[in-house]
């Protein structure tokens, strides 16, 4: 199977190719030029296996140019139970809101206790794998620039990972105190960890440039090593996350929640549009959903796309107790525009021209017909996230953090509106106590909250008897590895000196 750029349908590329590059060189993203139909056998054979099993069929379908044995490895490497606390990565636990039974999909179990696991963890083996095809002998450097989730679990996924190193950049004062700790204590031989003076659009600025000057690339290429991205729009870190939907829906079969066939909804968080895009994903392979429930926070840009058909990013920026949503442009959403356009890429292009140019588009109403058919958008604010954790949790016990507890509000709002009660499954996407500080404050007065980060996580533990994910529990007595920061104009050179050729 080969790939093709949503803005040029005449670049075809390999698997291999697509990963190691992330971005097409017209500024495109990969999209696969055929996607695998299953048929009601394929399913009825992965309701007998486990994740992984599940996880081997449908990322080999995708990466023809992998042999069985390799993506064998990449799968038994990437989801171990040691890693993700379980046999199975992907819990499906119950709770009830407002009278609705919603299964909650947890996908963050893994060693940063955020659902960038999930691909994260995998992408690493796809990558070394594709630059062995594509690359040979070349060390591949990993940039990042992160708002907190996503460094983090890249730096988990790469850390001693051969051939590569992996070089993370974040703004000094625009990460939670735990996000920050996760990261400056990070281990291993091949990472970097840098804070910013300046905000996340500077750090990603910063790595921007660093991608297209011309003349680091070229020093790299003297010393063998190129750079390559693992941030959301790769097709690598897309890929695995289909595989939680297939599996979750043959979960819910085999515990008697659906029967086989049967319709079910999603509701995902939605910051960059990439998980809930898996999802659409599912749905295209044949497994049966009937509505796609897009959750955003105050930050509502594709809410209003979704009911308006006006892509719009001209807007006022919030910052919010829900950061990894904090997104004005969702860059997996030019995927979606291009399956639903029929792969017009002229199209697509011509609305990203109008984004980058004009700071909106469009779409025309061929597109919309189909979108609304399928998605429901909605959104809710602080204060509306901050209800929904005191009341699931009050109702029945379950403690969601904030990204959650937006996807549980804007589901609650869709079954209100439409009466739909099919059963659901809803994308988990972090643990609470990542962010212990606003879910402590939505069940208790804030006056009575202890002030250390650490505090905080042991009173949290106290208040509900949940379970501290250990790896976050272990930070406390790390050591910080990495104190740097740097002004925005020297993180080339520092990047320069930490492999070594400046
Ligand atoms: C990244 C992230 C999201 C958003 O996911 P997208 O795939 O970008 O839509 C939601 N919640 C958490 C906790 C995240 O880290």
């Amino acid at each position: 199977m080969n790939y093709n750029s949503t803005t040029d349908n005449s670049i075809v590329v390999s698997a291999a190719q697509a990963i190691s590059q992330g971005i097409s060189a017209d500024g495109g993203l990969f999209v696969p030029m055929e996607i695998p139909k299953y048929s009601e056998a394929d399913f009825r054979e992965m309701l007998k296996m486990d994740y992984r099993g599940r996880a081997k069929k449908i990322i080999g379908d995708y990466l023809s140019d992998f042999s069985k044995e390799e993506v064998a490895d990449c799968v038994d490497n990437a989801y171990t139970a040691k890693k993700f606390g379980g046999e199975n990565p992907a819990p499906i636990v119950k709770a009830d809101f407002n009278g609705n039974e919603i299964n909650i999909l947890e996908l963050w179990h893994g060693p940063t206790s955020a659902f960038k696991d999930m691909a994260l963890q995998i992408l690493p083996y796809f990558l070394t794998k594709s630059l062995a095809k594509k690359y040979k002998g070349k060390e591949a450097v990993i940039l990042v620039a992160t708002s907190g989730d996503t460094g983090k679990a890249a730096l988990e996924g790469f850390k001693d990972v051969d051939g590569t190193r992996i070089i993370v950049f974040y703004p000094q004062n625009g990460v939670s105190p735990m996000q920050k700790r996760q990261m400056t204590t990070q281990e291993g031989k091949n990472v970097d960890v840098c804070a910013i003076e300046g905000n996340f659009d500077d750090a990603q600025t910063g790595v921007k440039k660093i991608f297209t000057t011309q003349e680091i690339s070229e020093k790299l290429r003297e010393n063998d090593k190129l750079f390559s991205s693992a941030n959301s729009i790769n097709w690598g870190r897309l890929l695995p996350q289909i595989v939680y939907y297939v599996s979750a829906y043959c979960e819910l079969v085999n515990n008697g929640t659906i029967n086989f066939g049967d319709e079910v909804n999603v509701a995902v968080p939605t910051g960059n549009f990439g998980n809930i895009l898996a999802s659409y994903y599912a749905m295209l392979m044949g497994l049966p959903i009937k509505k796609f429930i897009c959750a955003s926070n105050s930050n509502n840009v594709l809410t209003d796309f979704i009911n308006t058909g006006v892509y719009n990013k001209e807007r006022k920026f919030y910052t919010t107790i829900s950061p990894s949503m904090d997104i004005l442009v969702s860059s997996n959403l030019e995927r979606l525009l291009y399956i639903l356009s029929e792969g017009d890429d002229k199209k697509v292009k011509s609305y990203m021209t109008a984004l980058k140019t004009d700071g909106s588009y469009t779409a025309d109403s061929s597109i919309m017909e189909k979108l609304t058919e399928k998605f429901f958008g909605g959104f809710c604010d602080e204060a509306a996230t901050r209800k929904t954790i005191k009341d699931i949790y009050s109702q029945s016990s379950y403690l969601s953090d904030t990204h959650t507890a937006v996807a549980i509000n804007v589901y609650g709002q869709y079954v209100e509106k439409t009466g739909d009660k099919t059963p659901v499954i809803l994308a988990s996407t972090a643990s609470p106590y990542k962010f212990s500080k606003s879910v402590l404050s939505s069940l208790i007065p804030e006056e009575k909250i202890c002030e250390s980060e650490f505090d905080m996580v042991a009173q949290l533990n106290e208040l509900t008897g949940t379970a501290v994910p250990e790896p976050l529990a272990q930070l406390k007595n790390k050591e910080v590895r990495f104190s740097s920061v740097i002004n925005s104009d020297d993180m080339s050179k520092y990047v320069l000196e930490r492999l070594g050729i400046e």
